[in-house]
C-alpha cells in the first residue's frame, strides 16, 4: 500500500531553500562541503533555548562547522541529564572548544512559565529547576514589581546559575586541571534588537566556584 503524506507548502520550501543554499554554497566556495565532510574543528560549545528565535549561528553570525550546538527549554545545565553531559564531554574533550556559552533571551517562555504557578504538564518537572533559581534570588526578584522586568531578570539570573551548573561539572573542573584555554561564559539575547548582553559571568578556573565545589585535590 502506497502511503501518501500530505505534503504542505512550508514543508516543501524547506527541501527547496536546502536545495538553493547548497547550489549558492558550492558556487561561493566549491570546496565548502568537501572540508565540511572532512571533518570538524568547531571553538565554542552553545548552549542555548530551544526557542526557534535564537539559532546559534545566525545570532554570531557563524557558519556551518564554527559552532557546537546544545539547546533544550530555558537553557538549563542539569549534572544528571546525560544528553547535556555527552554533548560538554564530547565538545570538551575531543573537539576541545575554548569558550562554552549559556545563551538565555529575554522574554523566554520557559522562565516565564516558571514564574507562574499555572501546570503546564510533563514540562513542570523541568522547568523546577528554574524555580529553584527564582528560591535562590526571591528577596532580588520579589522586589520587582512590572512583571516582564521581573521575567527578563530571572532569565539573567537562570543564565548566571547555569554557567555555575557548568563549572561545577566533573567535565569542565577535570579539563581546567589540564588545560588553560577553556572559558565559559553567560549571555543574553534581547529579540527586540538581536544584540547579545554578556552578563561578564565568565569562569576560566575553579577558584571562584566555592570550596565545596572545587574538585581538584589530588
Ligand atoms: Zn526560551
Amino acid at each position: 500500500m502506497e502511503l501518501k503524506l500530505a505534503q504542505t507548502e512550508s514543508y516543501k520550501a524547506l527541501l527547496k531553500a536546502n536545495s538553493d543554499w547548497a547550489t549558492k554554497r558550492m558556487q561561493e566556495e566549491p570546496e565548502f562541503f568537501n572540508k565540511l565532510a572532512a571533518g570538524q574543528s568547531p571553538e565554542i560549545l552553545w548552549i542555548g533555548c530551544a526557542d526557534s528565535r535564537v539559532p546559534a549561528n545566525e545570532v554570531t553570525g557563524t557558519r556551518a562547522g564554527e559552532v557546537f550546538v546544545h539547546r533544550n527549554i530555558a537553557n538549563v545545565i542539569v549534572h544528571s541529564d546525560m544528553n547535556m553531559l555527552s554533548v560538554l564531554d564530547y565538545a570538551v574533550n575531543a573537539l576541545k572548544v575554548k569558550h562554552v556559552i549559556v545563551a538565555g533571551h529575554y522574554g523566554c517562555g520557559g522562565v516565564t512559565a516558571a514564574l507562574s504557578k499555572k501546570q503546564f504538564g510533563l514540562i513542570d518537572n523541568w522547568l523546577r529547576h528554574i524555580k529553584d533559581v527564582y528560591r535562590m534570588h526571591s528577596h532580588e526578584l520579589d522586589a520587582i514589581a512590572d512583571h516582564t522586568e521581573k521575567v527578563n531578570r530571572l532569565v539573567e539570573l537562570n543564565v548566571e546559575e547555569q554557567v555555575y551548573n557548568l563549572c561545577r561539572t566533573t567535565v569542565v573542573q577535570n579539563a581546567w586541571k589540564e588545560r588553560t584555554d577553556l572559558e565559559v561564559h553567560g549571555w543574553v539575547i534581547d529579540l527586540k534588537t538581536g544584540l547579545v548582553k554578556d552578563l561578564n559571568v565568565s569562569h576560566r578556573d575553579a577558584h571562584s566556584l566555592g570550596y565545596v565545589y572545587e574538585l581538584n585535590e589530588e
